[in-house]
């Protein structure tokens, strides 16, 4: 029996929490077999509650007679326990009213204080999401400038009053997976101005625990409900670790003594054309299996990338690909990411033969995967990262190949040694050949670059610095930065100091934005491509931006790649800013542009490989108008076109294209990128 995902409170317990006849009435950890904890509490395998977090907790007699009665709501439903003989509440913090614990939370939250609440798969930080003062104070004190925070709302009428929801959003928001949604929002709703700055879309979801149930009825409004960290670090999931990394940001703590054994963050997902485009895939989804085209003969371990992280163990033609663990080069982050391999592997009862990996070496995913190869004798993959995106969606659909991998994400190492970003590749998942790609440009300062993106407008500006256009909008970011930090970042290009080679397209997006933004300094990646995307979607397609598209020197391989090279781009957008063109009306044609560069180069290799299917990966195909304009375009080329369902487009989903790439080739060659 497989360990299932946490499942939201079913119906009747909600039911039962409700009945003030129920012995179970107002009791924050009621569950049963249909719904409650389940990844989250689980210590090892098979799955029962001696192996889980509940074993502490030893069963009165009523839940023990539910629990061996078969034909009861309770029966063998490992986490289940009472008021008489399970977990409890518990309250602690500077403002403790020495009542109820739950109750006296909700005053703390209702007089404008931030709390940590022990939820489900860890700490989250909440507040009353109308108090301006309450979300400004959060967003100071989790140093988070602008990421905008998810909201809990009490049920689905709630919801309807902030966002707009389509069928399939509303299904996703109610699903006893229970996600983050993201969701339009209403024109004039009363929400602090700091929940979500900027944004034209509110992250929703409804509560998913008794506990959360029973706190969003003790409070009017929606709450702000943001994962208990510090910035980016992961969440915290002890009591000891909570209390030492929250006490300052918290005036209270509600916690409970049944111990978080994995720490799972919320699933974050969107809607595009009525189908789901998951963001984050974690609590309520992983770690529920995901086919395999071509079955691992061998068991495999594949290892992910190292943002975003996730991993996958393969066995026949299954795939468990774990929750999301997060940015690995916080050490908390990779501890739990080693522990959530080591428990995986008995869950699931895979003993991996092979190891499938990226190749980057300093992804600490990378070097983990190296150690247990080296340690337990088993055979490494090398998957290129933008093979893994592509293979990842072809997993996901059950493709053979071959297909056009058009993978446009932010950075993954390539074969040359360069950062890519902006690929077209060719083939399946045994092999695959670098068909075209955008032109490096200099990335100056390296990672820098990335929280910095004005470096890359300087970047893009400076190929066409003989254009007045250019010239303009180097003038004006002059303005903007300073201009020694332009010249000097113009010196680091000249000189090839510090200034690796990108194709990515995730740094393309970040130079239009400066430019059309206004936004220089980024406080999270993405940030400046996700507001291109929330300026331009309300507007319809007008016109594309020229670009250039030949074919470029022969590679390592002998192959002569396509090159697109977006300096006509950067250009038409500097020359539209000069005749004072809207922002909006430019974002709309930058993304139609894409569009196009994406539609000429399939039908350039459509017609030297006779490919006529197109698979879709990489982050920067989180975004919504994106998408769904490269599959209408195509579509309308007569090609097939894929895209994530299952998986995210982002680094979270490479560990599943690592695993088909792995299945494919393993017992012989490694895969081939050339
Ligand atoms: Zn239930
Ligand atoms: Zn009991
Ligand atoms: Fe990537």
């Amino acid at each position: 029996m497989f360990v299932s995902p946490d499942v939201a409170t079913c119906p009747d317990c909600l039911v039962e929490l409700s009945d003030p006849a129920d012995r179970r009435f107002r009791y924050a950890f009621l569950n049963c077999t249909n719904c409650g904890p389940r990844l989250t509490i689980v210590t090892g395998a098979p799955y029962d509650r001696v192996r889980t977090t509940m074993a502490r907790f030893e069963m009165c007699t009523e839940c023990r007679a539910e629990y061996d009665n078969p034909a009861d709501r309770r029966f063998h439903a490992q986490p289940t326990a009472c008021p008489a003989c399970g977990p409890r509440l518990a309250l602690s913090g500077r403002s403790t009213g020495g009542g109820e614990p739950l109750a006296d939370f909700a005053t703390v939250l209702r007089r404008g204080g931030i709390g940590a609440l022990m939820g489900l798969g860890g700490f989250h930080l909440v507040c009353d999401a109308a108090c301006e003062t309450a979300v400004a104070t959060l967003r100071r004190r989790k140093h988070r400038d602008e990421k905008p925070f998810a909201v809990m709302v009490r049920d689905v009428q709630a919801a309807d009053a902030l966002c707009w929801m389509s069928p399939t959003e509303r299904s996703l928001l109610t699903s006893p997976r229970r996600p983050i949604v993201l969701l339009r929002r209403r024109g004039e709703v009363r929400m602090a101005r700091g929940v979500a700055p900027r944004s034209s879309r509110l992250g929703l979801m409804l509560p998913y625990t008794p506990l959360h149930e029973l706190l969003v009825r003790e409070i009017p409004g929606p709450l702000v409900m943001t994962s208990g960290n510090r910035s980016d670090e992961p969440i915290a999931h002890t009591e000891p670790e909570a209390f030492e990394r929250l006490a300052p940001n918290a005036d209270v703590f509600l916690t409970h003594n049944r111990p978080i054994h994995v720490r799972c963050d919320d699933s974050v997902t969107r809607v595009v054309d009525e189908e789901e485009l998951l963001l984050r895939r974690s609590r309520g989804y992983a770690p529920v299996p995901l086919g395999l085209p071509c079955p691992c003969v061998r068991p495999t371990l594949a290892m992910g990338g190292q943002l975003k992280a996730t991993f996958a163990l393969g066995r026949g033609t299954r795939a468990f690909v774990s929750h999301h663990i997060g940015d690995l080069e916080y050490y908390e982050a990779y501890r739990a990411y080693v522990e959530a391999v080591a428990l995986y592997r008995r869950l699931f009862d895979v003993v991996p033969c092979v190891v499938a990996h990226d190749l980057h070496p300093d992804y600490a995913s990378t070097r983990h995967g190296l150690e247990l190869a080296r340690a337990e004798g088993l055979e490494l993959v090398g998957v290129q990262h933008h093979h893994a995106h592509m293979a990842s969606v072809m997993a996901e659909h059950g493709l053979e190949g071959p297909v056009i991998g058009v993978t446009f994400d932010g950075t993954g190492l390539g074969t040359d040694g360069s950062v890519w970003g902006g690929e077209f590749l060719v083939g399946g998942y045994r092999h695959v050949r670098r068909a075209a790609h955008l032109r490096g440009v200099p990335m100056p300062g390296g990672d820098r670059a990335i929280r910095e993106p004005w470096r890359m407008a300087v970047a893009f500006l400076d190929v066409a610095r003989a254009a007045p256009a250019a010239a303009s909008a180097l003038g004006r970011l002059e303005g903007r930065v300073g201009g020694t930090r332009v010249r000097t970042i113009r010196r680091m290009i000249t000189r090839g100091v510090n200034a690796p080679s990108t194709s990515s397209v995730g740094r393309l997006f970040d130079a239009v934005a400066v430019l059309v933004a206004g936004r220089c300094v980024v406080s999270f990646e993405g940030q400046a491509a996700m507001e291109l995307e929330w300026l331009a979607e309300a507007l319809e397609p007008d016109g594309v931006y020229p670009f250039d598209l030949d074919a470029g020197p022969a590679d390592a391989a002998g192959d002569m790649p396509l090159v697109v090279d977006p300096t006509p781009v950067v250009l038409g957008v500097a020359t539209d800013l000069d005749r004072g063109v809207p922002a909006a009306r430019i974002a709309r044609r930058f993304h139609s542009t894409l569009a196009e560069i994406v539609a000429s180069v399939c039908s350039r290799l459509a017609a030297t490989d006779g490919v006529r299917s197109v698979v879709l990966s990489g982050g920067v195909f989180q975004n919504a108008l994106l998408t769904r304009e490269v599959v209408g375009r195509l579509r309308s080329d007569g090609f097939s076109v894929f895209r994530h369902r299952l998986v995210p487009p982002n680094d979270g989903g490479l560990s599943l294209g690592q695993l088909a790439v792995a299945a494919a080739t393993s017992g012989g060659s490694a895969a081939g990128t050339r």
